[in-house]
């Protein structure tokens, strides 16, 4: 094993222990957390603004904005009505459990339900790094392109649900929706799927009903 290896393994076996205690913090708790990952512009925000209000009636609703240098997203967030922190990555590509940790000692953890981790747009390095979260939920949309199950394997493989936004601009792009689900079934067969549009509320109704019964489910 060269020594870079080495290095990225102890990077990893370093952030899965951090990610347990993020963890063992959130069930303790009592949170249903949930790591949305996306490329840049699939609509993570856009998904939160549409899920944020209508939950907020029932559940106390936190989100945690990893941006690289902005905080518009977190912006978003608390206008939408939910209880947002911030994290600067400065230029890092991904979040990672250390990150994690550091919102969670912001947030008043005994006043939330459900916490919603906005990842950094990119469809690499955040499928490699553990939060502690309860559910990796990665958002594809359609003007991406079919494709990208069979370009970004590592990541398609490791997600509990995907969201197809976008779904509005089916009639105008060139997706193959057949295609697109081969590949996902390839990776990961049997994945709970909600093709969606946040733009026109099409599909949404039914990622939330999921989310509510894991809320349910929780502790
Ligand atoms: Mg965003
Ligand atoms: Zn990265």
């Amino acid at each position: 094993m060269n020594q870079r290896v080495q290095v990225l393994e102890h990077i990893l076996a370093a952030n899965q222990t951090l990610a347990e205690d993020n963890r063992k913090r959130l069930d303790t708790a009592g949170i249903f957390s949930i790591n949305l990952m996306a490329s840049p512009g699939a609509g993570k925000t856009s998904l939160i603004e549409r899920t944020v209000p209508i939950l907020a009636h029932s559940y106390r609703i936190a989100v945690v904005e990893g941006d690289i240098a902005t905080s518009l997203d977190a912006d978003r967030a608390a206008a939408a009505g939910a209880q947002a922190v911030q994290i600067n990555t400065g230029g890092e590509c991904h979040l990672d459990a250390v990150m994690l940790q550091q919102a969670l000692k912001r947030l008043d953890l005994a006043e939330i339900d459900l916490l919603v981790v906005e990842n950094v747009g990119n469809l690499i390095c955040p499928a490699s790094f553990a939060l502690g979260t309860h559910a990796s939920v990665l958002v594809a949309s359609v003007p991406e392109g079919d494709d990208k199950p069979f370009k970004y394997p590592g990541m398609y493989r490791g997600v509990d649900v995907l969201i197809i936004n976008k779904i509005d601009l089916l009639p105008y792009v060139h997706f193959d929706m057949q295609k697109f689900e081969r590949g996902v079934q390839s990776l990961n067969p049997g994945l709970t799927t909600f093709p969606l549009s946040c733009q026109t509320g099409q599909g949404i109704a039914a990622w939330q009903t999921w989310l509510i019964s894991r809320l349910g489910a929780r502790g």
